[in-house]
């Protein structure tokens, strides 16, 4: 008899945005397999668990994707209930189908619990919604990065022609992607906003346009960041450049 896999969605950071699924079950865990993105206080409620940390931080070593597989079979069968909590939602940027497919090889249940991803969280944070009546019907999410192992994606083509795009993994090359989109025909005014931290205390905007991405980044942290851009950001980038003009001429 094999236990349960939950492969669960962490959210962006704030412990309270973790759905009351996910809490209960970081609960019942006997064993937990997380992403270093997960804030601490969320760990904190696997009580019982042991807490194995597999991964994953842009730049740093992040264990192999095979060898987390075989973790998770392991523990899954010597556990009722094996969590792997993913930061955001498991399903996007979180090589979910990879865990799923190799569980169900080795006839394991599975069983994935939604969490809130960052562009969801970057949306709230900006009071600024991604689709919009007249001015955004679509969105695109997407990530320059990819896998050794990976075939290579138009992902550019979208973020031309979606309404608003959403950069996940993007902020480290943010100068290289805004050059390249603007040739590829996305216009250099288009509005931008970054995000570092979204949903945490610590949390940090930067706005611009798309001309002044490169910039806006390297004012970022070492937080995970993502990239919004798009019409739907007009007045809140205006309203926010003209608060710095004012503050620029208070002093
Ligand atoms: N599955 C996750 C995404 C994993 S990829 C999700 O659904 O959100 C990791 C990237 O997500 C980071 O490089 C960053 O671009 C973004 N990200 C995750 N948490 C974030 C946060 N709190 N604020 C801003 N960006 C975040």
């Amino acid at each position: 008899m094999s236990g349960k896999v939950y492969l669960v969605g962490a959210g962006p950071g704030a412990p309270d945005l973790l759905t009351l699924r996910a809490a209960r079950l970081l609960g019942e865990a006997g064993i937990v397999f997380h992403d270093a993105l997960v804030n601490p206080e969320i760990l904190a409620l696997a009580g019982r668990a042991k807490l194995v940390p597999v991964g994953k931080r842009c730049g740093t070593h992040s264990t192999a994707q095979t060898f987390i597989n075989k973790q998770l079979i392991d523990a899954a069968r010597k556990h009722p209930v094996v969590v792997r909590l993913k930061g955001g939602d498991p399903m996007l940027f979180g090589r979910a189908q990879e865990e799923i497919d190799a569980l169900s090889a080795a006839g394991i249940e599975v069983e994935v619990v939604p969490g809130i991803t960052a562009a969801l969280a970057a949306s709230a944070s900006l009071k600024v919604s991604l689709t919009r009546r007249g001015i955004a019907r679509n969105v695109a999410l997407v990530t320059p990065r990819i896998g050794k192992t990976e075939r290579e994606s138009d992902w550019m083509a979208s973020a031309v022609a979606a309404d608003t795009a959403v950069i996940y993994m993007g902020a480290g090359e943010a100068d290289a992607i805004a050059k390249a989109l603007i040739e590829r025909g996305r216009a250099a005014a288009t509005p931008v906003a970054v995000l570092e931290n979204a949903s945490l205390p610590c949390e940090q905007w930067h706005f611009g346009s798309l001309a002044e991405l490169g910039e806006m980044a390297q004012r970022v942290g070492a937080g995970p960041a993502i990239i919004v851009l798009g019409d739907v950001l007009r007045e809140r980038v205006h309203a926010e450049s003209r608060v710095h003009e004012l503050l620029r001429k208070a002093v």
